[in-house]
């Protein structure tokens, strides 16, 4: 045996894999899910929103109510999960250090989406930015880690480094939509300005306005980025 493979059995010991849906553990065999876990999730499916890629009730319907009303920076949006399915999962992957889950997610995205991500041909996927002293704070940008996944899985590269939040922002939850706008109003910055991209990919984990995207594609957009799309791990359904 190596003496990293005896490092990698000890992590394993030590900090065993755990289910991203129950949170138990996984062993070796399982893989990365249980099984039984993988009946619960729920996709977000086929009939979704052509803007957001909200899952839609009702199929005739190109657009979601949000989507008609708001004219939206980014071109489009796909999301793997219906938030309410897998919530929990997305609280502990951004809250309580559970980062191995990250390795389903991005596998996940492949399975669900890789075709529609390779037919987007993007030059390069970002992560949405976290104000660094908050990073800091919680150890890791949990956008950044499925950033990570998602482009392994998927062979596009990960840039981390063209744009950053400048802005330590309320959290949306407790905004309405008008303060939401004046709260990321120069949130972001670019860091590089000669980037040379065509078509971007930006990743967090989960849509609910789209406002966080807006800002960020409008970014972009003034240094001449021409198609901009997202991934989220999880969108609400529309209410
Ligand atoms: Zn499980
Ligand atoms: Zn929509």
């Amino acid at each position: 045996m190596q003496t990293g493979e005896i490092g990698e059995m000890l992590v394993s010991l030590l900090y065993p894999r755990r289910c991203p849906v129950c949170d138990g553990i996984v062993t070796g065999k399982e893989g990365l899910i249980h099984d039984s876990c993988t009946k619960k999730i729920r996709f977000a499916g086929k009939t979704t929103c052509m803007k957001c890629g909200k899952p839609l009730e009702n199929s005739e319907e190109e657009y979601c109510s949000d989507c008609k009303r708001t004219k939206h920076a980014f071109d489009r949006g796909f999301s793997v999960f219906r938030y309410r399915s897998i919530s929990g999962s997305v609280y502990r992957f951004k809250y309580s250090g559970r980062r191995e889950y990250a390795d389903y997610y991005g596998k996940i995205t492949r399975e669900t989406l890789g075709s529609t991500i390779k037919a987007l041909g993007a030059d390069a996927i970002v992560p949405i930015p976290m104000y660094e002293p908050k990073r800091r704070q919680r150890g890791y940008n949990q956008a950044e880690i499925l950033a990570k996944a998602i482009g392994k899985e998927c062979n596009i590269p990960v840039r981390n480094d063209v744009i950053k939040r400048v802005k330590n922002t309320v959290p949306m939850k407790y905004l309405d939509s008008r303060s939401r706008r004046s709260n990321l109003k120069n949130a972001f910055n670019m860091s590089q300005n000669d980037v040379k991209f065509k078509c971007i990919i930006l990743v967090d984990d989960i849509y609910t306005t789209g406002s966080t995207f807006d800002a960020v594609a409008r970014q972009f957009r003034r240094i001449g980025v021409e198609r901009i799309y997202f991934i989220t791990l999880a969108i609400g359904q529309v209410v």
